[in-house]
């Protein structure tokens, strides 16, 4: 995470989503339990940018540049992104919520980067079903950070969700190891 690594600058996130939509009709939830976030305070958000990812760029044509991802509660709080997930620029920073006429969007003027990992470290890509693709936000599964928290959070069943969360195991044993 150093300014002369070609790959970073802040600056340029920080114009990438400074403004974008956040919310749905005046309310703003995390995205992974879905507990309403209070506005008051600067809020928790992965975001991400497409590096290296030829079936995502191909089949849902992702914006270029950085964009808003996930945004997490107190509960769903991390300190790192983590694991790393290859093929995607991955940053968690905090900042403020703007509200004007009941529109909320992301106020990236003071932003505080908490972690941030480059498009060419971390592990592959988990793998998805083409259909996440296509649905909204299904492209977000493409990410282990994504997937760690989510598998923590949710009450859903399902045979592949098993399998993620052994990969997520044997990843971290590997990296204490
Ligand atoms: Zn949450």
């Amino acid at each position: 995470m150093s300014s002369s690594n070609p790959d970073w600058d802040l600056e340029q996130l920080k114009r990438d989503i400074h403004g974008e939509r956040v919310g749905r009709n005046n309310t703003f939830c995390c995205d992974f339990c879905e507990v309403q976030i209070s506005l008051e305070e600067p809020v928790m958000y992965d975001i991400v940018s497409v590096y290296d990812l030829a079936n995502i760029e191909a089949l849902s044509n992702p914006p270029k540049g950085w964009i808003l991802d996930a945004a997490r509660c107190e509960n769903c709080e991390v300190d790192a992104v983590e694991p790393k997930t290859d093929g995607w620029k991955e940053a968690v920073v905090l900042f403020s919520i703007a509200e004007s006429n009941g529109i909320l969007s992301a106020d990236a003027s003071e932003l505080t980067l908490i972690d941030y990992s480059p498009g060419d470290e971390g592990h592959h890509p988990p793998s998805i079903p083409l259909s996440a693709l296509t649905t909204p936000g299904g492209v977000s599964m493409a990410r282990w950070g994504y997937l760690k928290t989510l598998l923590a959070t949710t009450a859903v069943e399902h045979e592949q969700f098993d399998v993620y969360r052994d990969m997520l195991t044997d990843m971290e044993k590997e990296s204490t190891d």
